[in-house]
Formats: structure tokens, sequence, C-alpha cells
């Protein structure tokens, strides 16, 4: 049986930044993944420019597009748009983007072994013995980095959260204007709708994120109707549905010698459905907490936990509130928090990491609260 520093289960931006961080301090690292690379992953394709700086190389070569323009509408109707002030936001073609990940991972020595589906995982006191479609394989260390509708999380005791539902159409239709992306609120009970300009594609996503239990049905026909309403057809694209795995609480995110990372670990956020950042995030401070580990830290695994509370969980608290509250009068909140010049920069500013939620929510909360009352706002 080979046996390597550590085992990561799914190759999706979570646990291919984690075999990238490995393999570049020199441990030996192996991604096991069922699907066949390059893989399509349902998913809207919006990457802040922040996770640059985690790495050492250029992302140009996997980013479609640039966004620098931010477009809101009520019900289709009531629009406003504005320029970002930030960086433009990033619009990745996720089949592309992965790979590209992947492939950097490899060149630092990583090993990917693709079309293989893990099916089970035990712990024999020194070392994770990994059982698979093919050959067991086994490691000191096990990252589990696949996504929301793996089973690693719960075979570890550590699933965090419920999944909600999401669902993209793609449309093999390059936008007319590849800069801008638009949202569009109250179309869509308890969700949103974005749409995002992807190269030679554009993407129509959905998710219900106040309520667990929305209908793909609704998703579907929600999608299919704003399609028409901006003049495409939807039956010349491909819908699919995949989950959302939204953070819910401060949950531990490791174990005996394993962390959870990316939708694995419920990282991504209940307000703006923003996912990718937030896994590559987790893979990179998994890859320090396991080589710290692997020299002798002892604390190394739990200190992964705190670190993912402090940088995600207490902000995620505060994105919970905000969403919570937003939801339960969306045509208000739309009236006077989206349409507000301010809610687009916000929005940006949070999604580079240059605002916090925390920063922001009091005041939010404050206003929406105000304009709720009777014969105000
Ligand atoms: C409709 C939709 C739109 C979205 N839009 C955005 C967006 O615009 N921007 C954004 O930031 N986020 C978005 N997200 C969220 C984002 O897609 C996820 O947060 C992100 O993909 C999580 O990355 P990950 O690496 O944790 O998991 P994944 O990307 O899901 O990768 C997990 C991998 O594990 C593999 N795997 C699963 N089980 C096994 C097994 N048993 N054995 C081996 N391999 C296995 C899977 O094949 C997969 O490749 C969207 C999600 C959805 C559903």
């Amino acid at each position: 049986m080979s046996m390597f520093d550590c085992i990561i289960v799914g190759a999706g931006p979570a646990g291919s930044s984690a075999a990238y961080h490995l393999a570049k301090r020199g441990h030996s690292v192996i991604m096991l993944e069922k699907a066949a690379f390059p893989r399509y992953k349902p998913c809207g394709g919006g990457v802040s420019p922040a996770v640059q700086e985690w790495f050492d190389f250029d992302f140009a070569p996997a980013i479609a597009a640039k966004v620098d323009r931010v477009g809101f509408t009520w019900k289709l109707g009531d629009p406003v748009s504005t320029n970002l002030k930030t960086q433009p936001m990033w619009m990745v073609q996720r089949e592309v983007f992965d790979k590209f990940l992947v492939d950097k991972a490899t060149e630092q020595g990583a090993t990917l072994q693709d079309q293989t589906t893990v099916n089970g995982i035990k712990f024999n006191g020194s070392a994770w013995q990994v059982s698979t479609d093919k050959d067991p394989i086994e490691a000191k260390y096990l990252i589990a980095a696949d996504g929301a509708k793996g089973n690693c999380a719960n075979w570890l005791g550590l699933k965090s959260s419920p999944n909600h539902i999401s669902m993209v159409l793609d449309l093999p239709e390059a936008p007319q204007a590849t800069n801008i992306a638009n949202f569009d609120f109250g179309s869509l009970k308890n969700g949103f709708i974005w749409r995002f300009p992807n190269g030679d594609r554009t993407s129509i996503s959905a998710a219900i994120l106040a309520n667990p239990k929305g209908k793909p049905q609704e998703v579907q026909k929600q999608i299919s109707k704003y399609a028409q309403a901006i003049g495409l057809d939807p039956s010349r694209g491909q819908m699919y549905e995949h989950p959302l795995s939204l953070w819910s609480d401060n949950k531990p995110l490791h174990g005996q010698n394993a962390l959870v990372v990316g939708d694995a670990a419920g990282i991504t956020d209940p307000l703006l459905a923003e996912g990718i950042r937030p896994s590559m995030f987790t893979g990179v401070k998994a890859a320090a907490a396991i080589a710290n580990a692997i020299a002798g830290d002892s604390s190394a695994l739990p200190e992964y936990s705190s670190i993912v509370h402090q940088a995600w969980g207490e902000e995620y608290v505060w994105a919970q509130r905000l969403s919570g509250l937003f939801f339960k009068l969306p045509g208000v909140a739309y009236k006077v928090g989206v349409k507000r010049p301010t809610a687009a920069q916000i929005m940006s500013q949070i999604l580079c990491g240059q605002t916090r939620y925390t920063d922001i929510t009091d005041k939010a909360i404050k206003t929406l609260k105000r304009s709720f009352l009777p014969g105000q706002g």
C-alpha cells in the first residue's frame, strides 16, 4: 500500500490549494478525485481577486472575464448599477480554473489520482487508511475536501451545516457586456439570482439562502423566467443543480490527524453565497496546520479550527443576521439598502477582504430596522 504524508479527498479549489502549499513545503501529498479532470463544477464562477495574495503564481491564464460593474434589480425591474472602486472581480470557468490550480499543485510534486472514488476511511492508530474503488491508500494525515456532496466530513463526525438548494443555467452565449455582474432580488423567495459573464458563456445562478428546505422546481422556474426576461432562451443552455454548503456555526474542523476544508467544512458565505475564496483560504491554512503537525506541533490541528472560526466564523454570524433581516422584508431592504450607491461598493469590499461584516452590519441592521417601522422607509 502506498504511504503519503497527506491524502486529500477532492481536487476542487479547497483541496488543490492545500495540495499546492503542502507539496511546496516538500511533503508527499495525493489528491484523490472521483471525477475525470478537468471536470465541470456547477458554479457562477465569480472569484475574488484577493485569493492572488495566497499564491506565488499568476492566476491570469485561468480568468475568463473581469467585472468592474455591478447591477441590481428588484423582480427584474427598478434597476441600479454602479462601477466598482475595488479591483475587478474575476469570472472563471470552473473546469479551467480548477484544472489550473491542480496543475500548479502537481508541478510542485503533488499527485493527482482522478477517476478514483473514496468510499471509506479508517484511522489505525498512526495513519489513515483510505479505501477507494481502486487500490487503498495510506497517509499520516487526511484532508476532507470533497465538497458539499461529499461524505468525508460525516465519516469524521465533523459535518457542519445543512445544504441549501442552488442551481446554475450555463448558456453557450457570450454576454453583450463582458464586465458587469447582475443580481436580481425578489423573484426567488428567500434567495436571489445572479448572472455572470463568463468568457464564451453566460451563467445564471440562483440559490435559496434563508431556508434550507426550498424547492428545486421553483429555483429552476425562476432561473428560466429570468433568462427569458433578458432575451436568452433557457433551452439553449444546460441547467445543473448542486447544493450550497452555507456556514451555520463554529463547529470543530479538525479530528484525529484530519481536517475538513472548503464546502466539506460548510464554508460558504450565508449572505452572498461566496464559496471559492473561503474554500481556498481553508485549503491554504490546512496545509500550514498539517505541515506544523508533521513538524511536531501537537496543537496545530485545533489551531486550524480556531483560525477559520476567527477569520470567517465570527464574520458569518453577522452575515447570518443581515441575511435573516434582509429576507424578512426583501422589498424594503432592496429599497433602503441594495439600491444605495454604497451597497455594491461594500459588497465588493467584503469580497476583496477590505471590509468586514463586523464593521458594517451594525449600521446596516439599524438602517433596515428603522425602515421596517410603520411609516418609515
Ligand atoms: C449554483 C452555484 C453557484 C455558485 N457560484 C459561486 C460563485 O459565483 N462564486 C463563489 O465563490 N462560489 C460560488 N459557489 C460555491 C462554490 O462553487 C463552492 O463553494 C466551491 O466549489 C467549493 O470548493 P470545494 O473545493 O470545497 O468543493 P468542490 O469544488 O465541490 O470540489 C469537491 C471535489 O470533491 C470531489 N469528490 C466528492 N466526493 C468524492 C469522493 N468520495 N472521492 C473522491 N472525490 C470526491 C468532487 O468530484 C469535487 O471535484 C456556487 C455554488 C453553486 C452550487
